[in-house]
């Protein structure tokens, strides 16, 4: 197995990546189990934060390391909330406030406007000197919800239908969400990735 740094401190994400890296012969191991701290997410995009942060784990650690940045895109407002999905509204992880803020943003804005889409990438730096990140991405398309519905995922789901369904991705099946959405689409490049090297 070849030992892999999550650059991540959510407990929830290393279970869940781990799984479904082991396959492919990879250890998945915290950060914060080797005393790794969160990186500053200096970056002006997702891609650019999630480099940010595998490269502070990979130098931290000398060994290779992933990580993972991932945000909702509206088109109507420029990108926004985009890399600061998790602290639109101020705090960070209010999704109550982060989704009033959204609704307020769109009110004026009709059905045909409210396009949007989830985007999440993943990076692995084999080493701090690594000219080739591995990059695997995937985006969710869909639009935005004059009003929350559902009570399952997070974040933004309750506001988010995606295209080709007549729900939003807090009414989904948790498990058909996970299959379907950006981070779905993203993990199952890499593992794609990862099985080709
Ligand atoms: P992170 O990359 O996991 O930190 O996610 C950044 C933010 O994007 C989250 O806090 C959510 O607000 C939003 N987000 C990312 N993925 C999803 C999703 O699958 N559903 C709803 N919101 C999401």
């Amino acid at each position: 197995m070849t030992r892999l740094i999550l650059a991540s401190s959510n407990r929830g994400k290393l279970a869940e990546l781990a799984d479904l890296l082991a396959p492919c012969g990879y250890e998945l191991i915290a950060q914060s189990d080797h005393g790794v701290g969160d990186a500053e997410e200096t970056g002006a995009t997702f891609i650019e934060n999630a480099i940010i942060k595998a490269r502070h784990a990979t130098r931290a650690t000398g060994l290779p390391a992933l990580a993972d940045d991932s945000g909702l895109v509206v088109d109507a407002l420029d990108g926004e909330p985009g890399l600061r999905s998790a602290r639109y509204a101020g705090r960070h992880g209010d999704d109550a406030a982060n989704n009033a803020l959204l609704l307020q943003r769109l009110r004026d804005v009709p059905d045909t406007a409210r396009s949007a889409h989830f985007y999440c990438v993943l990076v692995m730096l084999r080493h701090a000197q690594d000219p080739q990140p591995l990059i695997a991405e995937g985006a969710w398309h869909g639009r935005i919800l004059h009003a929350a519905r559902g009570v399952n995922g997070f974040g933004y789901d309750p506001l988010f239908q995606p295209d080709g369904h007549a729900v939003s991705s807090a009414e989904l099946d948790p498990a058909m969400k996970n299959a379907i959405s950006h981070r779905g689409q993203a993990l199952a490049a890499l593992r794609e990735r990862l099985s080709r090297d």
